[in-house]
């Protein structure tokens, strides 16, 4: 869908990931942070080749050129955090079943190496930015991005991330950010949705 791009709705209420991520967190985050990247790209984007293009082909256009910083950190911003937002579930958490669960033994050594990983790779990305599980030529991996880089603009297929800027964590966990990555991968990461994006 070209622009005007909408602020992705979010699918479930701002309390339900609550005592993980509170509703305050997801005011400010999902109100605020992710709104502004709609509406910054928004300007941005009016009457220029842009506006034609679908979020995809935004990012992958204006990706290493620093004089469409701008457009590419408003575009990616908006698809990593409606990325994060599906990758997250009330109901999620725990250990994975179906396809998923089996890359990780094969790939990753098994889920509790696979939490040691991503929590590191969430906790060792300085500054901010993000942690993702991503499947590249059918083999899983563990990345890391700063602010707002992107799977999106290489060929890697993202599964899950988790967003690790100040604002995803400081208003529930100060400075703790290790506490809110352990939190999200025990409670909150939606294997289902992992499970779907790999066409299981
Ligand atoms: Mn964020």
């Amino acid at each position: 869908m070209p622009a005007p791009f909408t602020l992705f709705a979010l699918p479930y209420a701002e309390d339900a990931l609550a005592p993980v991520i509170s509703a305050n967190t997801i005011g400010f985050h999902y109100g605020k942070h992710h709104k502004a990247y709609v509406d910054n790209l928004n300007k941005l984007c009016a009457g220029t080749e842009f506006a034609a293009l679908s979020l995809t082909e935004i990012i992958k256009k204006t990706a290493g050129q620093p004089d469409k910083a701008g457009i590419f950190n408003n575009s990616a911003q908006i698809w990593n955090h409606t990325f994060f937002w599906e990758s997250l579930s009330p109901k999620g958490g725990g250990k994975p079943s179906g396809r998923i669960a089996d890359l990780i033994d094969r790939d990753l050594g098994g889920y509790d190496a696979f939490k040691v990983e991503f929590a590191n790779a969430a906790m060792t990305q300085f500054g901010s930015g993000w942690a993702w599980l991503v499947a590249e030529k059918g083999k899983l991996s563990i990345r890391k991005t700063g602010n707002a880089e992107t799977p999106v603009s290489g060929s890697a297929a993202p599964l899950l991330t988790i967003d690790v800027w100040e604002h995803a964590y400081y208003l529930d966990y100060q400075n703790r950010r290790a506490d809110f990555v352990g939190a999200v991968i025990e409670k909150l990461l939606n294997w289902d949705r992992a499970n779907e994006r790999l066409g299981a």
